[in-house]
């Protein structure tokens, strides 16, 4: 049989090893760009988070979440991780539950692919960007600009359209939406927060750990720990990423950060008592010098509303009060999200009510199959997209069998 697979991600190079364990089929991947796996090579800065030890439904969105649980089941995390070393990749699994190759290379896993791809047969065309895709009375004609080819089955494992510059299109959306399929709205997630930054404009690469509230409407609707990093635009970091699909959601959003988040407020405010007792002559702006990073310091005192030049000393108990409360709930008004472009996942897709979950089939078009980001799910920040790529992959390769 021949099967087709397009696009050389990290689904479909899973696909297309997966369809090619059947000697009886013949496949061909076809990638646009240069290379397969180049977003591949992007992830986890360099290190690709390959998966994570806590998989579970519960890390994924989309309109119907329980869809990731066929595949997730019939190919998990402990599948994954034999699969990765039967073809040469050796993993690590961080104390966070994150694993990466033990070489902290994202090379090594495109790697490995790449090599089982060519050991296993797989005829991989890279260069061949598939413009259409028709349904005849037996199987499927693909369209590159150069050449058609031809499927008994096709897998379309072209992706997302976020990360941009890595290969991210809308290119999958279309293809699928030619045969009857439709799209939902788009939207970036995993990606840098835009603030108003008239006040921490000056902390531009400065890097924090803190606790999170989004708060829209001023109700609080999600929290977060870990390191935040201040940028031209606004704010970025792990931990401000896995916050971002909330945001897409719109409203009038705000971002209070606790930058002494292991401290409560009465501790805080008895250090501050406690320092302008020992240091009373200190001018202000390096009050909260020895607690926070100085550029921070004298932006929340700044915020806060005190001239720096003044001494501690002049400091009355409810600035101090007022100080605390802005190391502890330090406000940040929030303008939108980066761009698609900047984004690491696309919140939405092709609706999965139009495939079947236990073989990743469309409903609307026979011997056509979807993985990865192209469908309507999105994971958490931590190796959950991964996974999904990769048990949607090993899914859809099987042809429903
Ligand atoms: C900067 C960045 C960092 C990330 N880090 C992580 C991480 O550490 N851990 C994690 O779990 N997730 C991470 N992600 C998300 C993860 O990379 C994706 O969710 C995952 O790669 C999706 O797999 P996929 O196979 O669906 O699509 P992709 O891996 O994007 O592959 C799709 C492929 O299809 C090709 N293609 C598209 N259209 C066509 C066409 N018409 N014809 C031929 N080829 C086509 C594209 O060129 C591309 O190579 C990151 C994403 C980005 C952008």
């Amino acid at each position: 049989m021949k099967v087709l697979v397009i696009g050389g991600g990290a689904s479909g190079m899973m696909a297309a090893l997966t369809a090619a364990e059947d000697p009886h089929n013949q496949v061909t991947l076809l990638e646009r760009q240069s290379r397969v796996g180049r977003k591949l090579l992007a992830t986890g800065n360099g290190r690709c988070n390959l998966s994570n030890l806590h998989v579970s439904q519960a890390h994924y969105h989309g309109q119907q979440p329980d869809f990731v649980q066929p595949a997730l089941t019939q190919f998990s995390v402990a599948d994954t991780l034999a699969f990765f070393r039967s073809i040469g990749l050796l993993t690590v699994t961080e104390d966070s539950g994150k694993i990466y190759p033990f070489s902290d290379q994202s090379n090594s896993v495109v790697d490995v692919l790449r090599f089982a791809l060519d050991q296993r047969g797989v005829r991989v065309c890279c260069g061949s960007e598939v413009q259409s895709i028709r349904k005849k009375a037996r199987g499927y004609t693909v369209q590159t600009a150069e050449d058609s080819y031809f499927g008994d089955k096709v897998i379309v494992a072209c992706g997302g359209a976020a990360g941009g510059k890595l290969g991210g299109t809308d290119l999958g959306y279309r293809l699928l939406q030619s045969l009857g399929h439709s799209v939902t709205a788009l939207h970036p997630s995993l990606v840098q927060i835009k603030t108003d930054v008239s006040a921490t404009r000056s902390l531009k690469g400065v890097r924090a750990d803190a606790g999170i509230l989004l708060k829209r409407n001023g109700k609080t609707v999600a929290t977060n720990t870990g390191e935040v990093q201040f940028t031209d635009f606004g704010i970025s970091g792990p931990a401000i990423f896995e916050l971002s699909r909330e945001v897409s959601g719109g409203g009038e959003m705000v971002l209070l950060l606790d930058f002494l988040r292991p401290y409560s407020q009465d501790e805080v405010l008895q250090y501050l008592r406690d320092k302008q007792q020992a240091v009373p002559s200190l001018p202000l702006e390096e009050f909260l010098t020895g607690c926070l990073h100085n550029r921070l310091g004298r932006v929340i005192l700044k915020a806060a509303g005190f001239e720096l030049t003044r001494t501690v000393e002049t400091l009355t108990d409810a600035d101090l009060t007022t100080i605390c409360h802005h190391i502890k709930f330090f406000p940040l008004t929030v303008t939108g999200v980066m761009g698609l472009e900047q984004a690491q996942v696309t919140v939405g897709g092709v609706p999965t009510s139009e495939f079947r979950a236990d073989t990743l089939e469309s409903r609307l078009a026979p011997n056509l199959y979807a993985t990865g980001e192209v469908l309507d799910i999105d994971g958490d920040c931590g190796g959950y997209n991964l996974q999904w790529a990769w048990s949607s992959g090993r899914l859809a390769g099987k042809l429903g069998k």
